[in-house]
């Protein structure tokens, strides 16, 4: 005992420096202890009062360096963001308070209570990160706290919200017609069907919707239920998609003059009048070019990213560059996912080691590379894409075909990129 004080009184004329480094040696200690030391509002107490305040004091074996097992009074707001800090969203890279996913911190003694928003309804890594959350508070500001957390995703419109999730949103775009915009979305949706997926098609291509004609459900009127009191149109489904489309309400001889206003309008009531119900992915084709459209869905959805899809013709390529710089601009800041080329070649079926560039060659795959983003995947012309886009039948529900396989590759390429996002 007598040793004991000795040394205590040794340790009082040490200065706060010396301390720290023989503490940060000899123990035991989280970072957070220096928060309330350093915080102090009238100066610095003695070190013996500081000790009896913020926990008990012990010696060490050798009795050489004072250990301190901390006894926290008050936890504050700052401890714990600075403690949620050490959590690293693994898709952003960020830690999850800089980029603004925790909020609302509540602290009642030993109970944590906040908010963490998820920019996915459905984040993958969700249970892992509430798990590291409750880990980094235990360990970096007390181990007895106890943690209650909300999981919310991003609200994207705080106002109307669609009737929907959806794991990812990403719309079909192109900078010119006829290029094959809508046999890609198609394809891509029953391609993702085929792995798994539960897809939803939005047609929001006014100037030509072509979905229900590529699905065989030209002509059919989506059933209207009352749900909770509010009319709910009910998608079509067929293929294992759940399919609306603009052409289901419009005539097409009126779809020219479909503008502004009022096409805006008309979408905004499938996205949210519909009852699609849980998707994986919700697949939108745009009308082609740049327009009232693109910006509606932007604004009112949040769109995981766009599909670029073009031929190799250089007039049409810089239709292709247009379509990618109003995904980038700031106000519509949609990630440009890649490129799919399509018509890229035809081979005779008579002359399978062939292939005839017949609109020019690699003209996306240059410009890909270019842009410094992915070509997700070169489509030829194939008899078959063209005879299924008329029959109803999309070549993908043949899997067996190397067409089937290119959307397929197409399909596993975009979701790659997806979780780079
Ligand atoms: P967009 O949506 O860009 O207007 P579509 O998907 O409607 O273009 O395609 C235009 C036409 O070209 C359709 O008749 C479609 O069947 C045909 N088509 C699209 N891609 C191919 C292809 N790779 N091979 C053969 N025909 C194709």
């Amino acid at each position: 005992m007598k040793k004991n004080n000795r040394h205590a009184k040794k340790n009082r004329i040490l200065t706060a420096e010396s301390f720290f480094e023989k503490l940060s040696v000899s123990v035991l200690f989280p970072p957070c202890f220096c928060f309330p030391l350093f915080s102090y509002p009238n100066g610095y107490p003695s070190w013996e009062k500081r000790i009896s305040v913020f926990g008990e004091k012990k010696y060490s074996k050798n009795n050489k360096y004072i250990c301190i097992r901390m006894n926290k009074k008050n936890i504050t707001v700052e401890e714990v963001a600075g403690a949620l800090k050490h959590v690293v969203h693994p898709a952003t890279g960020k830690d999850i308070v800089s980029s603004g996913m925790v909020r609302d911190i509540e602290i009642e003694g030993l109970d944590i209570t906040f908010t963490l928003v998820f920019a996915k309804a459905q984040d993958p890594v969700k249970n892992a990160v509430t798990g590291a959350c409750e880990k980094v508070l235990r360990f970096y500001v007390h181990p007895d706290i106890r943690v209650n957390i909300r999981v919310l995703p991003l609200q994207a419109k705080a106002a109307a919200q669609p009737s929907f999730q959806a794991g990812h949103i990403v719309v079909i775009a192109s900078g010119k017609g006829g290029v094959g915009k809508s046999t890609v979305a198609v394809n891509l949706a029953v391609a993702l069907v085929s792995m798994g997926y539960r897809v939803g098609l939005l047609d929001a291509d006014i100037y030509g919707p072509s979905v229900p004609k590529m699905l065989g459900v030209e002509g059919v009127q989506p059933e209207v239920r009352i749900i909770d009191g509010n009319e709910r149109i009910l998608p079509v489904e067929r293929e294992g998609i759940r399919i609306l489309s603009v052409g289901f309400f419009i005539r097409p001889e009126d779809a020219v003059i479909w503008r502004g206003p009022m096409a805006s309008g008309a979408l905004k009531r499938l996205i949210y009048q519909s009852e699609w119900g849980d998707l994986d992915f919700l697949l939108i084709d745009l009308p082609p070019g740049t327009g009232d459209i693109h910006l509606t869905v932007v604004q009112e959805l949040t769109v995981d990213g766009a599909v670029m899809v073009g031929t190799p013709q250089q007039v049409a390529l810089a239709d292709v560059i247009k379509g990618i710089g109003m995904f980038r601009n700031e106000k519509v800041n949609v990630p440009v996912l890649g490129l799919v080329e399509n018509m890229a070649w035809f081979t005779p079926a008579e002359l399978p080691g062939n292939r005839y560039y017949l609109f020019g060659k690699e003209g996306c795959k240059q410009l890909a590379e270019r842009e410094n983003l992915p070509l997700l995947a070169q489509i030829p012309i194939v008899q078959s894409i063209s005879e299924s886009g008329d029959n109803g039948q999309p070549v993908v529900a043949g899997k067996d075909s190397p067409t089937a396989q290119t959307f397929m590759e197409l399909a596993q390429n975009m979701i790659h990129q997806l979780n780079r996002l």
